[in-house]
């Protein structure tokens, strides 16, 4: 039977190349549980990797990196199949018949996770597996800007620079170009490209965000942007909905509402200016730190 290491579904670059180098470490095989986005097909064309398959159907074994909640495990896989669990998120409800193999540590990636276990195991990591993993930092610490940044990614980082003889700077702006060009992407896609629905108190709460160094080409389309919140919200059956646009240079964001309820829980999540359905969010851009937290305190 084959084993898969697998990230989330809409899958980030940390979900694909902690998928990568674990199933290296292990001798296992990296799967994909969705498209890449831009910056990861940036990342993986860089220093030469394919993109993984598509998780498939068949039975199997899996290992989940880069989270654990039930509504971001792909289809295909089965919580029967999940041998093994390693992330960087709160414990998010996975029940399991069997005992598996988890190891959750509060670090700014799961390539860090991933980096530090070929540390422990005395495994070399190559140039472009050390390249991968960077990226993987990069991009889920905004290259080490964000609050979710701890002392550990600072070191592996450094380390995989090394590593890997790459520019971790130059990478970072080349990633985040990538990320922020919107052209060719609909609003639909934007919406759906970085997605989390939460049980928040009994309230299904959906929370988007958008890491970019062009706010303000996606805020170009904030009426096509709510209109679209509106349908979703619907046929989701949420009860609250919100999309964050995270200004990666300048570390603020901008929360987008659908209507009244948003307005009323947002007023009392955070202490922004709110101006045509869209509150001003200074110094804040993570939803794992600080804006999901926030809201849920206030739902
Ligand atoms: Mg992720
Ligand atoms: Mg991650
Ligand atoms: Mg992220």
């Amino acid at each position: 039977m084959n084993t898969y290491v697998v990230g989330h579904k809409n899958p980030d670059t940390d979900s694909f190349v902690s998928a990568i180098a674990l199933a290296e470490l292990f001798g296992y095989i990296p799967a994909a549980a969705g498209d890449p986005n831009k910056e990861t097909k940036i990342v993986l064309s860089h220093f030469g990797f394919e993109i993984p398959t598509l998780i498939p159907a068949e039975e199997k074994q899996v290992i989940l990196v880069d989270h654990n909640e039930p509504s971001q495990i792909h289809e295909s896989v089965k919580v029967e199949e999940v041998i093994g669990i390693y992330d960087h998120h709160k414990l998010g409800g996975v029940s399991t018949k069997m005992p598996i193999r988890v190891r959750i540590e509060p670090v700014g990636a799961t390539s860090t996770i991933v980096a530090k276990m070929y540390k422990e195991q005395g495994k070399n990591l190559n140039k472009e597996l050390a390249g991968l993993l960077l990226a993987g930092i990069i991009s889920d610490t905004n290259n080490l800007k964000s609050p979710t940044t701890t002392e550990e990614d600072v070191e592996f980082y450094n380390f995989l620079g090394e590593a890997s003889g790459v520019d971790a700077k130059d990478l970072a702006e080349e990633m985040f170009a990538a990320k922020s060009d919107i052209s060719d992407i609909s609003t639909e896609e934007l919406l759906e490209s970085d997605y989390k629905v939460f049980d928040m108190n009994g309230k299904k709460v959906g929370i988007g965000v958008w890491e970019t160094v062009l706010p303000e080409k996606v805020l170009e389309r904030k009426e096509e942007i709510i209109a679209q919140l509106k349908k979703n919200k619907e046929n989701q059956g949420l009860d609250l909905i919100f999309f964050a646009v995270v200004d990666i240079l300048n570390n603020n964001s901008d929360l987008l509402m659908v209507d009244g309820d948003e307005e009323v829980v947002a007023q009392k999540a955070f202490s922004g200016r709110i101006s045509g359905s869209v509150m001003e969010l200074l110094g804040i851009v993570s939803r794992k730190k600080e804006i999901a937290p926030a809201i849920e305190k206030s739902v």
